[in-house]
């Protein structure tokens, strides 16, 4: 089976019908980026910075070794685009093993975006290096668990800060186009401040599925319950899709969902053309692909969303 996949590395990702789907790696480090190109992706759609911060007993990566990482990721690519999340650190990811979180709901609390603006000096120096970093290639700059307007214009306003001091450098930095990670239920059901403020939109159905059933995603005890398929999910999924697409904006999925392949004809049929995954999944996703018409998907997928039991319909 391995074998017969790796045939498919050159072929396009387009369905039977025509449509071109696009698919993207996910990686942790820049070295990753060589197993991403032997999968055939076409770009990175999520390069976790956090794993340039972890597990260095607090000792952060200053600018110019976070600028020689995503310029090695950027040289690794070979002219692709690479999308550079900014740090999701906390919950599953802390900075620090030995010194683990004490808060009753570390999910619910200072994480991701929310730690990057309650430690601004260090934000800015991951966005300057960024910038910079995206003189030398196409950078997607992919700001993780966004909610809040307020955190969208504090946002922005640290990547204009990030680009002034630049400038008053003289230092050279590049163009980036600026997403944001669907990822709390908030963010799915306000679209149009999202869409208003961005230029793509990347679904992290991972902590959409934890945060819209209150299912922790690392919880073996309630692990039965973590269900991509719950009607709600689906619902959040189809609406983000569908909305990026009626404003001309890309919409990718980035979490687990689209490396599954029991998912990717459903993805197809709820509109979805982006994916990124595990470099291990994507030739097997672009198997179902190539096998898939979207017109008869997007019929058989409004049907699946109007089940109360989506996954009967799915098996079936
Ligand atoms: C997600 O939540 O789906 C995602 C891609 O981000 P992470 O798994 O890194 O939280
Ligand atoms: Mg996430």
């Amino acid at each position: 089976e391995r074998g017969r996949l790796v045939r498919l590395k050159s072929t396009p990702a387009v369905t039977l019908d025509g449509q071109k789907i696009e698919l993207l790696a996910n990686i942790e480090q820049p070295g990753d980026t060589a197993a991403a190109l032997a999968a055939g992706a076409v770009g990175v759609g999520l390069f976790r910075s956090e794993f340039l911060f972890m597990g260095r007993e607090g000792k952060l990566p200053d600018e110019d070794e976070q600028y020689t990482a995503y310029r090695a990721a950027l040289e690794g690519m070979q002219g692709l685009p690479v999308t550079i999340r900014t740090t999701d650190i906390g919950a599953d990811k802390p900075l620090d093993d030995r010194r683990p979180d004490t808060h009753l709901n570390p999910a619910l609390g200072l994480r991701a975006i929310r730690w990057s603006l309650s430690e601004p000096a260090m934000f800015l120096t991951q966005l300057r290096a960024i910038l910079r970093a995206a003189a030398h290639g196409r950078v997607h700059l992919l700001i993780p668990m966004l909610a809040h307007a307020g955190e969208i214009r504090q946002t922005l306003e640290l990547i204009g800060k990030a680009r002034s001091q630049l400038d008053e450098r003289g230092q050279v930095h590049g163009q980036v186009s600026l997403g944001a990670m669907i990822e709390i239920p908030a963010a799915a059901l306000s679209l149009r401040l999202f869409l208003k403020h961005f230029d793509f939109l990347s679904i992290g159905t991972n902590d959409l599925i934890q945060y819209t059933l209150a299912i922790d995603r690392a919880d073996e005890s309630v692990a039965h319950l973590y269900d991509q398929l719950h009607p709600a999910v689906l619902r959040l999924l189809a609406d983000t899709i569908a909305e990026g697409a009626r404003r001309g904006k890309p919409v990718s999925v980035c979490g687990e969902m689209a490396g599954d392949t029991s998912v990717t004809r459903l993805l197809l049929g709820l509109g979805l053309r982006s994916f990124s995954m595990h470099p291990s999944q994507l030739l097997a996703v672009k198997q179902e692909i190539l096998r898939a018409d979207t017109a008869k998907l997007a019929a058989w997928a409004r049907a699946v969303l109007e089940s109360d039991e989506p996954a009967e319909l799915l098996l079936g």
